[in-house]
């Protein structure tokens, strides 16, 4: 079993850094979840950086412990959990760095470990649901984020970080009817900005209904729509640019750290196949690189979740002395 480095022996602040203190294994031998940074932001509209992301991200992720209290569980001792290193995607040309991507989220699905990656843009995220979607067929994706990311293209350009889910369910990685978008805010382009939902029956809920619903309801509306193979896509943009400024396109009036949290506890269970965490830009970022530290701990929520799921499969998530509750 692959475990972080313990804090009781090595301090936290001591060797080089990777994802959680777990072991660099780019080999990926007996890994159940590969953690892998995209340094990849070549799809940037805006503000850049994330290529950054991974760097900063292992660095801060050295404060993450070994046991999610709120979950009742312990990933490390149901999971052999790597920091697989980083895709080298190439900084120039898309097409290629997609390939890349591609390729490298490939090897850790064939390998039968579920990979968490690390951004990077969001539109790193469409070349890994190509992989994704070869090995599980359209999946169900849960998205949070300020933006749609539905728009076709930009400057002529189909691919960049507003597009990826528009490719993805053109490409039928992505089963619409199983889509749902969550903390969707900000100025717009047009009202027609959602005529591609409507199209497809893809499910939106806002920032106005997760905080007049409350996170339970929440919850329940994803999970009413999120079934079977699922994956995970976290931009950190989703949350309140108080708690994250450490991001390329920044939308006020969002999700607490504390809401983004329990929602992602809130699908503990569900089979995840894959997830993502993007759009961190360390040289963006507040006084005490807040947004890197909350990327650190979204991806250990992530991960339980993971762990929860994977324990779903073999066996009742009570028999492993789980929290069963639907998180209030
Ligand atoms: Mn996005
Ligand atoms: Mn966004």
């Amino acid at each position: 079993m692959s475990k972080p480095l313990s804090s009781f022996e090595s301090p936290r602040f001591a060797q080089p850094a990777t994802f959680m203190r777990l072991p660099h294994q780019p080999d990926l031998a007996g890994a159940d979840v590969a953690i892998v940074g995209v340094p990849f932001d070549g799809g940037t509209s805006y503000r850049t950086g994330s290529r950054m992301g991974p760097r900063e991200i292992r660095q801060q992720s050295s404060l993450i412990r070994t046991y999610n209290h709120a979950l009742r569980i312990a990933p490390f001792d149901r999971l052999n959990a790597v920091d697989a290193g980083d895709i080298d995607a190439p900084p120039v040309g898309i097409e290629k760095a997609y390939a890349a991507i591609e390729a490298g989220i490939a090897r850790i699905l064939d390998r039968g470990a579920i990979p968490l990656a690390v951004g990077g843009d969001h539109s790193i995220s469409l070349p890994i649901l190509r992989a994704v979607a070869k090995q599980h067929g359209p999946v169900s994706l849960v998205q949070f984020d300020s933006h749609i990311d539905t728009w076709p293209e930009y400057f002529g350009g189909r691919h960049y970080h507003g597009s990826p889910f528009y490719w993805a369910v053109e490409e039928r990685l992505v089963d619409p009817r199983r889509f749902v978008q969550v903390g969707i805010r900000g100025s717009m382009y047009g009202a027609d900005d959602f005529a591609f939902h409507e199209r497809h029956g893809i499910t939106v809920v806002g920032i106005d209904r997760v905080k007049d619903e409350g996170i339970a309801r929440t919850v329940e509306a994803i999970r009413a729509v999120a079934t079977g193979p699922t994956y995970v896509s976290f931009d950190i943009d989703a949350i309140d640019p108080a708690f994250a400024p450490g991001t390329g396109t920044p939308e006020v009036g969002g999700l607490t750290s504390y809401e983004a949290q329990h929602l992602l506890r809130g699908l503990a269970g569900l089979p995840i196949i894959g997830a993502d965490v993007v759009e961190v830009s360390p040289q963006l970022d507040g006084p005490g690189q807040i947004t890197a530290i909350l990327a650190a701990n979204l991806l250990f929520e992530l991960l339980c979740v993971i762990a929860a799921g994977k324990m779903n499969t073999e066996g009742t998530r009570k028999e492993h002395g789980m929290n069963t509750e639907t998180p209030r």
